[in-house]
């Protein structure tokens, strides 16, 4: 579990934290293997006899204070009685006990009732097909299946199901596939006239993957898209004769949700679905009005990108909560650069648990690499996750892909979440008085994260197991709680010299995508904007003060819009800026995709600070050689480019990976990078810490196009998009800050 604060001093009152004009917050990566500076949990079982506060029920924690019959809660100070057999385990202090040793705990839980009684919870996995589509993307899936066939571990089941205007049920567990639909009724309101287990029953449809991997490689390869011809002459004909829409995706997820839940609690405790789309759902329950995106372009008058953001109809919201219900995490791949109304089918994905992926094209489409990566990390689910803080502060918002406690504040559900899934939470103070100046008690956080974990019993380390339960697989229920202490600010500048702007940035982020959510992208801006005014202004205010008390009052006159006297904010402007122009915030006009829009919202809120920062503003490096970096880090812009005399240069940019040859890069220079050079080992490395597959490209400047390149050079380009030409830029961007600070100052 790695955790980050905005600042490692908290403010000591709400007039500090107001004064400071940040953030106050944090963000916590539950699963992640290891803390943030790399150190792993002490690990232990009988979670449940772990000491809780009887007034805040933290559990008992390296910062409490322990006697021989009691205990101080670090979080509120509460006395607490122990019961004997803690006194006997607490008598005499010993290492190898995990919640003395370490404020970080990884301690195994006994299961519930239910889940003990799933004696052989397999994994289930179930690849739901479009085949209203064409045989590029039929190719693609099967490609990506084949691969994450590979990836499923022994004892896994694996159920192949299609959909158009009717439901493809595929049996590969006989001698030869055989495939039973069921059709869909055209319209939105009327259900499927049989259910899905009457035409084959469930288990009949989820095979074992070690004994039919072949057969169902097989049925993979009868996949056709399905003709008009066919269509027409099914059930998709309309009332007055003309062709309807044949992709029936509402009606199919419901009836698959439905199948599935039958045995969920039984045979599996979370089955992962992968839908694979190839354009919106037109057809059946669900279906959306894909005509609101032509409407758009065509009137000038609405702000294009607050109509397209908000989802058209509660449906598949509707349609999660039954996933949720029958123990299903949806993964939706949308390979499309048609109009799709991610805006709605989102929900789906994103609180089910699963993952939104959206590819333009075919061509250049990382979806096997993506799926195989997906399968072959561990993943937690049925997750619970509490934070709770001392006395003085509150957790005030919190934001990520989880689904709020319907009964308990602060409590938050994930469905399903993998090592790299981040969250964030943002603070306010309980009361005006805030931390003491004088106290001894420090800030103080505790999260408590609850998750299961699906083992095979080859993984366990108890040797004594019959042969029998080979490749067969166990829950594990697991308590993993991380308690940290802070300090204090004694005043403004110890708050700016402990700020983690990659955190700070992290929060901006989730603010504005749900500002731009609320009220269009143009408000996003606007808030973004006024922020960095606001913390300029504040920032100059507090120097401002340190030189007058110095005597020295010619400096307060000049604004300072580069935080040059405090390096751990001097980022901030360029990463707001940079921010403004990335496509999560660039206007409609300027060519973004609504449905590239909503999945960068999707994939940028569960990124942990660095990453979404490279995500962000992409890292800039240079070769002399392929065997040789140059410089490790350069600013976006053209220029810093052209000064370098470097003749290679890289950019990661998270989603996508660029290596550049400058025009005037020597023609010896071997390209693309050869296989064994340091170059491609540093891309190697980057693609193996990364939760996608990064598109990578080799571009030669002179020979090549380079605006995939060019266009990340964005410190010459107008933060508004409007004048590409006038080449002013990130400085033009902070005149026009700095002028709005001496307004705001006035
Ligand atoms: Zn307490």
């Amino acid at each position: 579990m790695a955790v980050r604060a905005t600042a490692s001093r908290f403010p000591i009152d709400s007039d500090a934290l107001e004064a400071s004009g940040l953030p106050w917050g944090l963000t916590v990566t539950p699963f992640a293997a290891k803390d943030e500076t790399g150190i792993g949990p002490a690990y232990g079982s009988n979670g449940h006899l772990l000491p809780r506060c009887e007034n805040c029920y933290a559990y008992f924690n390296t910062y409490c204070e322990l006697d021989q019959w009691a205990w101080t809660c670090s979080l509120c100070g509460t006395l607490n009685g122990l019961s004997s057999d803690a006194i006997a385990r607490y008598s005499y202090p010993h290492d190898s006990i995990p919640e003395t040793s370490s404020s970080f705990v990884d301690l195994e839980l006994p299961l519930d009732g239910s889940e003990e009684e799933m004696t052989q919870a397999r994994p289930v996995y179930v690849a739901a097909i479009d085949l209203s589509s064409s045989e590029e993307f039929l190719e693609l899936t099967k490609s990506a299946l084949l691969a994450a066939l590979e990836a499923l571990s022994p004892g896994s089941l694996f159920g192949l199901a299609t959909f158009s205007h009717k439901i493809g049920l595929y049996d590969v567990q006989g001698p030869i596939p055989v495939v039973k639909n069921v059709f869909i009724p055209p319209d939105a309101e009327s259900k499927l006239p049989l259910e899905l287990e009457d035409a084959m029953p469930l288990l009949q449809f989820l095979a074992p993957v070690e004994t039919c991997k072949d057969r169902i490689a097989a049925a993979l390869e009868t996949l056709r898209p399905i003709t008009s011809w066919e269509r027409s002459s099914g059930a998709a004909q309309g009332i007055d004769g003309v062709l309807m829409g044949g992709r029936g995706f509402g009606t199919a997820m419901e009836a698959l949700f439905n199948y599935l839940g039958s045995e969920f609690g039984n045979t599996f405790a979370l089955a992962r679905v992968f839908a694979f789309m190839s354009g919106p759902p037109d057809y059946g329950r669900g279906q959306l009005d894909t005509s609101r995106y032509g409407e758009q372009y065509a009137s000038k008058r609405v702000d294009a990108d607050r109509a397209l953001l908000p989802e058209q109809t509660p449906f598949y919201k509707d349609l999660a909560t039954i996933a949720v219900q029958s123990g299903v995490c949806v993964d939706v791949f949308a390979v499309t650069n048609e109009y799709t109304d991610l805006a709605s089918l989102k929900f789906l994905s994103i609180e089910s648990g699963g993952s939104l992926f959206l590819y333009s094209s075919t061509d250049d489409s990382t979806l096997p690499q993506d799926m195989f990566r997906m399968l072959n990390r561990p993943y937690a689910f049925n997750c619970v996750l509490r934070l709770r803080t001392s006395t003085e502060f509150k957790p005030l918002h919190s934001y990520g892909h989880f689904f709020p406690d319907p009964q308990y504040e602060n409590l938050q559900h994930i469905i399903c979440c993998d090592s790299y899934a981040t969250y964030a939470y943002d603070f306010e103070f309980a009361n005006n008085t805030g931390f003491s100046r004088h106290s001894r008690e420090p800030p103080v956080v505790q999260i408590a994260f609850q998750y299961t974990v699906v083992v095979p019993t080859e993984g366990l380390q108890n040797s004594e197991l019959p042969s029998s339960s080979r490749g067969k697989h166990v829950l594990q229920r697991r308590l993993r709680i991380r308690t940290m202490q802070f300090e204090t600010a004694q005043n403004i500048n110890e708050i700016y010299d402990s700020v983690d702007h990659e955190v700070v940035l992290s929060l901006l982020v989730h603010k504005v995508i749900l500002v731009s959510l609320e009220d269009g992208v143009r408000e996003g801006r606007a808030l973004l904007h006024d922020w960095l005014v606001i913390l300029t202004a504040q920032y100059n205010d507090a120097y401002n003060l340190v030189q007058y008390k110095n005597g020295n009052k010619s400096m307060s006159s000049q604004i300072d819009i580069t935080f040059s006297q405090c390096p751990q904010l001097e980022p901030l402007p360029r990463l707001v800026f940079a921010l403004l122009r990335n496509p999560l915030l660039r206007f409609h006009e300027e060519g973004v995709h609504p449905d590239y829009r909503i999945y960068l919202q999707c994939l940028f809120s569960v990124l942990e600070p660095s990453s979404l920062h490279c995500g962000i503003y992409p890292s800039l490096t240079s070769y002399s050689t392929p065997d040789k970096q140059a410089y490790p880090r350069h600013s976006l812009s053209r220029a810093a480019l052209l000064t370098s005399d470097s003749p290679i240069f890289f950019l990661d940019a998270y989603t996508t990976l660029i290596v550049f040859y400058t025009s005037t890069a020597d023609p010896s220079l071997p390209f693309p990078p050869p296989q064994d050079c340091l170059l491609r080992k540093n891309i190697n490395m980057v693609k193996q810490g990364r939760s996608i597959t990064p598109k990578l490209m080799f571009i030669r400047g002179g020979k090549d196009d380079a605006t995939a390149f060019e266009n990340y050079l964005i410190e010459e380009q107008d933060v508004d998009g409007s004048g590409f030409a006038s080449a002013k830029g990130f400085v033009s961007f902070l005149d026009d800050i700095s002028q709005s600070v001496a307004e705001y100052m006035k």
